[in-house]
């Protein structure tokens, strides 16, 4: 159900669920997209480039005590600071490099014992730490505790040759002063991020607008045409559109075709229904008008009458058929039918026709004939071919009827020693109310329905229908069916 602001969706079972209609609009969803895509880059953006500047600068923080610590660590052994921590020189570098990195450096001997704190709170204690242990050994270590914000570096101290570890520096540094660098930057960042979601947001409201502008182009087109003020559409902004553009227009096009074949077919028949009307009314004026009118005249104008109505009947039947033709297009009642009886009965029917013209009528069958096929809508089919073939028929003519079959179809030949249809008007003889010869046709009750009833019930067979004919020598109307129904 659709309501203003949106519609109501069953998403599972009973669960109904409220869709406000803006979510359905494309161009909401292009921008909400959009920004999306810009709100999340600038957002791992701006978290990957923090973390790594601060990696960066811990690293190279890290490398640079560590430069300094080798440094100290060779004048240390030069200026016997192990053996006596009197140098002035030594300490004040010492608590330069303190001061520097706003930190604690700690000198530890071979016995583990502490030197020199530049921060005077363990000197002459021994000392045990796990990364003690490793400097002593001879190797670097590196600790950074995010948390805490230091780093801290232990170094050994190596004799001149670089072989014995007479002792060991462990260095705690401050990372503030990094962090306060990160803390710069994520504010930056922020404003950067910011400025950018607003400009994008404005961007995508754009692009969104932009994006749907042809759409909204076709919609209207499309709206005028309903109105049938507009032409056709033509809207190439984007390739689909196009593709877009040619599918609607071949389809208004078959819709106009079919609109005016409606027109011409309702004014068809209003035409035909009229004429018999119209006569029925001068017959029964001009009886009106004259006084004291014989009894001949009243039973030769009510002979008239009479066969107006039949007319007038006849092409109000045949109407019914054509439109049940086209309704019940899918419904056929498919039977296994004996094509051969059903020829015989409609050819014993139509006899006495035949005969009023002294019209010989032949039925050659080549074989026994069984088909899936709608009784009533073949039957149709063969009466109207015969009777046809009688009414378009000279005067001691014959008409032939032939069936045969093969394995897969089988033919109905109706061949006439009729009048015959002129070349050129072979094709149009299978349209509504086409007749060649209006005049004649009318004169012999035609309606111009007939052929069009057997080629609509022939093609729902999925079978064919051609005519051959010869002006003046006679026509040949071949039938060819399936004998298996073939349903689509
Ligand atoms: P109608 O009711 O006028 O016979 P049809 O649709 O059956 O309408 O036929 C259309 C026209 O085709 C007829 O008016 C006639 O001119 C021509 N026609 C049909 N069958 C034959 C035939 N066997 N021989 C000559 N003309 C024919």
């Amino acid at each position: 159900m659709s309501t203003q602001s949106g519609e109501l969706v069953i998403i599972s079972g009973d669960r109904i669920k409220f869709v406000p209609k803006f979510i359905k609009s494309l161009q909401v969803r292009i921008a909400t997209l959009l920004i999306l895509f810009v709100v999340l880059s600038c957002f791992f953006l701006r978290v990957g480039i923090l973390k790594s500047y601060e990696q960066r600068s811990v690293a190279v923080r890290t490398a640079e005590i560590q430069n300094q610590c080798t440094i100290l660590g060779n004048q240390l052994v030069s200026s016997n600071y192990l053996e006596n921590t009197d140098s002035a020189v030594i300490n004040a570098e010492l608590s330069q490099l303190s001061n520097l990195y706003n930190g604690r450096v700690v000198v530890i001997d071979d016995e583990f014992r502490i030197l020199k704190d530049t921060y005077n709170l363990q000197e002459g204690k021994t000392i045990v730490a796990e990364d003690v242990v490793k400097c002593y050994r001879g190797e670097q270590t590196v600790n950074y505790d995010e948390e805490n914000r230091y780093i801290e570096i232990g170094t050994p101290i190596f004799d001149s040759d670089g072989k014995r570890v007479l002792g060991m520096m462990l260095i705690s540094v401050s990372t503030q002063s990094i962090l306060n660098n990160v803390a710069f930057l994520e504010t930056n960042a922020d404003i950067w991020s910011f400025c950018i979601c607003l400009v994008t947001a404005l961007a995508a409201v754009l692009v969104g607008i932009l994006l749907v502008r042809p759409l909204k182009r076709m919609s209207h087109s499309i709206e005028e045409m309903t109105k049938f003020e507009g032409n056709y559409l033509h809207e190439n902004a984007y390739n689909e559109t196009s593709q877009i553009s040619d599918a609607f227009n071949r389809l208004w096009e078959r819709f106009k075709l079919l609109d005016e074949s409606r027109e011409e077919f309702v004014a068809n028949v209003s035409h035909e229904l009229k004429t018999p009307l119209t006569s029925m009314k001068v017959l029964c004026d001009s009886l009106l008008v004259q006084p004291d009118v014989p009894v001949e005249i009243y039973q030769e104008f009510m002979g008239d009458l009479s066969e107006e109505i039949e007319r007038e009947n006849k092409i109000i039947n045949d109407l019914l058929a054509l439109v049940k033709l086209d309704k019940t297009g899918g419904n056929l009642n498919i039977q296994s039918q004996d094509i051969n009886a059903l020829v015989e009965r409609i050819l014993k029917r139509l006899r006495p026709l035949a005969q009023k013209s002294n019209i010989e009528l032949i039925f050659e069958s080549y074989r026994s004939v069984i088909a899936e096929v709608d009784e009533v809508k073949l039957a149709l089919v063969v009466t109207n071919l015969v009777e046809n073939a009688i009414k378009y028929n000279k005067e001691n003519g014959w008409v032939q009827v032939s069936l045969n079959a093969d394995h897969k179809y089988f033919y109905l030949k109706v061949t006439d020693s009729g009048i015959g249809i002129p070349q050129e008007e072979t094709e149009h003889i299978f349209e509504r109310f086409y007749r060649v010869d209006k005049s004649h046709s009318r004169e012999i009750g035609g309606t111009g329905l007939g052929l069009s009833i057997v080629r609509n019930a022939v093609i729902m067979h999925r079978g064919a229908i051609k005519v051959h004919s010869e002006l003046g020598e006679g026509t040949t109307f071949n039938v060819r069916i399936p004998l298996n129904y073939i349903a689509k």
